[in-house]
């Protein structure tokens, strides 16, 4: 294995995963890995960043949501260079804002969940083992989760937000979004109807948890993980309307990537514009 440090970045080909990968290849002393689903828009990217920046990040195909193409990631990870010391998960998707109803809700659900909670859990399972002393991970969420978290009853928030949750039972949570929107009982049960909130208030969850699990593993390895907000984005996902453009979108997950050793804080903590945020 080599002795260079590597990034990961999920999602890599576009929008605020793509100017992430830019600024690390700027910033980072090591490897940056732009994954993609799309092998060819993979390719595409990394050719528009040597020609746009002159930087090289490499490419592996990354699709978050397929089990068998993370463990290649992963064994790749494990050959090439022994470990992991940045993660970006950075990869997801939502049903177009004000289209409700084009889906039912519980394929948006599943679509949604399958992504952006399930997959990013599952890449964090797995390339979780590889992460060396030092390492940071960034979980990139959205400010969604706290108004959405509202619009929950108020037992179920409590219980989202209960600082002792397990990774057991935000799993058995999630599920159940599932199940009561398959069975179009999520009202009833206390749940919204909006798919990619749900999603995002699992992954600033998980962000939490992660980090507890981490330091009561006995790690005292400075693995910091956390969760941002990149802001309203001129992307896929944010629209032409948005306000901040992508490259102002990597600014938060940019800096998280890089807090410096010893870092005390931000620790399974939410941020935007770099700054601590209560959910
Ligand atoms: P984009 O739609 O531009 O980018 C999303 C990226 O995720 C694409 O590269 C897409 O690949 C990739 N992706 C989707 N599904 C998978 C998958 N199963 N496996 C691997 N990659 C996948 O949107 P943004 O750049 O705006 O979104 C990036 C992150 O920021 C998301 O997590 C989003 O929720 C979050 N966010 C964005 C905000 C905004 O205003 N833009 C606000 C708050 C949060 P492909 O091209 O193949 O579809």
């Amino acid at each position: 294995a080599r002795a260079t440090k590597v990034a990961v970045v999920t999602g890599g080909n576009k929008g605020i995963g793509l100017e992430v990968v830019r600024g690390l290849c700027r910033k980072f002393d090591g490897d940056v890995i732009l994954t993609a689903r799309d092998e060819a828009k993979g390719h595409a990217a990394v050719e528009r960043l040597v020609r746009e920046s002159e930087v090289e990040p490499l490419f592996r195909q990354l699709d978050i949501s397929n089990h068998g193409s993370i463990h290649r990631l992963s064994n790749f990870l494990l050959d090439t260079y022994g470990g992991l010391d940045i993660l970006v998960n950075n990869a997801g998707v939502m049903y177009p804002m004000g289209r409700g109803e084009v889906e039912a809700l519980s394929t948006q659900v599943r679509d949604t969940m399958r992504v952006n909670f399930w997959g990013c859990l599952d890449c964090c399972k797995v390339l979780f083992p590889h992460l060396r002393p030092g390492a940071r991970v960034v979980n990139v969420t959205s400010m969604y989760c706290r108004s959405t978290l509202r619009e929950c009853s108020p037992p179920l928030r409590a219980q989202l937000t209960d600082p002792h949750i397990t990774m057991a039972q935000l799993e058995k949570l999630m599920t159940d979004f599932q199940r009561c929107a398959d069975a179009g009982t999520n009202l009833v049960n206390g749940w919204p109807t909006f798919a990619y909130g749900v999603s995002k208030i699992g992954v600033t969850a998980m962000t939490q948890i992660q980090q507890q699990e981490m330091d009561q593993s006995g790690h005292k390895d400075d693995i910091l993980i956390n969760a941002c907000c990149p802001g309203w984005c001129r992307t896929d996902i944010g629209g032409h309307g948005a306000s901040k453009s992508a490259a102002q979108g990597a600014d938060t997950p940019v800096y998280l990537s890089l807090l410096p050793p010893g870092t005390r804080s931000p620790r399974g903590a939410l941020l935007s514009d770099r700054t601590i945020q209560k959910w």
